[in-house]
């Protein structure tokens, strides 16, 4: 099945994603299909596997994607499929809750 979809460059994604930060819209991101689209790509090649669950040698089904470096801080990886990682909803909670990740305010 083909479906073609808008998709950025780093260059577009610096100058989109600050504007919908300015416009407090960045759900308009992920809801866009470029984000859609990579999210399910990297939920299939991560095997639907939380990556911090398996590293401590569990299954654990993921439920979300993870920007490593966020969105806001790095708005040109927004679209890196290496800049993502699949996580169960309870990792994905301490990534954004623990002291180290404090300044990430990214709530995907
Ligand atoms: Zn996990
Ligand atoms: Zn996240």
């Amino acid at each position: 099945m083909s479906c073609s979809y808008r998709t950025y460059t780093p260059a577009e994604l610096m100058i989109w994603i600050p504007q919908l930060i300015a416009k407090d819209d960045l759900h308009a991101f992920y809801i866009s299909h470029a984000w859609l689209h990579l999210r399910a790509e990297v939920l299939k090649e991560q095997h639907h596997e939380c990556q911090l669950c398996k590293a401590k040698g569990l299954y654990v089904p993921a439920t979300t994607v993870h920007h490593v470096k966020t969105v806001r801080q790095c708005p040109w990886l927004a679209l890196t499929k290496s800049n993502c990682m699949a996580l169960c909803d309870n990792c994905h909670y301490e990534i954004h809750h623990t002291k180290k990740y404090r300044w990430n305010d990214e709530r995907w």
